[in-house]
């Protein structure tokens, strides 16, 4: 048996300089795509090209997404991977504390997203993959602020689906477990071994796991797939 090898394709990944978006941004690049990453500090891979991009501030989008256009063509893949936590319990959270992680992580993609969709529009071909988390299915004491903003990410590309499916572009929303990188290793260690014995893998998932089911959806392969949720989570959120 043959496999065709992958279409070469444009793609964004914002927060590309670290973390998942950086192993999403590394995967896209060994299969051969054109990558370009956001960044407000740092640098993207290799081979990629950085552009300087605050999710929440759209013309920092407009002007990153011109400079990739120029340098790379059309964006025809778009991750939208920026995101950021700021815990506490509601009690504790203030109307700050709620909004800023709605607006880097919700509102964020919403900007990355209709600013994607010109291009994808106008090429009748797009791939759109969100970024949320197991805690947008399945709620997480003291992150109220963002796992209500990680749930929202599903109505957008629920929605994205229905207003564009018919324009050869799919909107998927990939929700990650417990991922090993910054955002959990400053979790203490009892912590993380009480959180490892409750998914069923029983371990913490590598960046490049959730990286390599985001390459996927944007293949070829996936065109028949749309407005749907994938869990990488060792079956932590199963049923939701
Ligand atoms: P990191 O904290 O390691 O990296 C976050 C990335 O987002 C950085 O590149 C950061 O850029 C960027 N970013 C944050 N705010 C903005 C902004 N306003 N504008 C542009 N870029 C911004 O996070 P992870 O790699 O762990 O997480 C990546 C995504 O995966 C997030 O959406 C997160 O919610 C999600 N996720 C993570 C899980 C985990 O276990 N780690 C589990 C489930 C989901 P900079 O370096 O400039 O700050």
């Amino acid at each position: 048996m043959t496999f065709a090898p992958p279409t070469p394709r444009t793609v964004l990944v914002t927060g590309g300089n670290r973390g998942i978006g950086l192993a999403i941004a590394e995967e896209f690049l060994a299969l051969g795509h054109r990558v370009a990453v956001t960044a407000r500090s740092g640098q993207g891979p290799e081979g990629s090209l950085t552009v300087t991009a605050d999710v929440t501030d759209a013309a920092s989008l407009d002007a990153a997404f011109s400079e990739v256009e120029a340098a790379y063509g059309p964006v025809e893949v778009v991750v939208a991977n920026a995101g950021i936590t700021r815990d506490l319990l509601l009690v504790r959270m203030t109307e700050e504390d709620f909004t800023d992680v709605i607006d880097t992580n919700l509102t964020g993609a919403f900007r990355v997203v209709k600013r994607a969709s010109k291009g994808m529009m106008k090429a009748r071909f797009g791939r759109i993959i969100l970024v949320s988390s197991v805690v947008g299915l399945l709620g997480s004491s003291g992150q109220i602020n963002y796992s209500a903003s990680k749930s929202g990410l599903i109505g957008l590309a629920r929605s994205v689906t229905r207003e564009l499916g018919s324009r050869g572009i799919t909107a998927n929303v990939v929700a990650p477990g417990f991922i090993e990188s910054d955002m959990t290793s400053v979790l203490p260690e009892e912590t993380q071994a009480a959180y490892k014995k409750s998914i069923p893998a029983g371990r913490f998932s590598t960046p490049s796991e959730v990286a390599k089911v985001i390459t996927w959806l944007a293949s070829d392969d996936a065109a028949y797939i749309s407005g749907a949720v994938i869990p990488v989570d060792g079956g932590l959120g199963m049923g939701h």
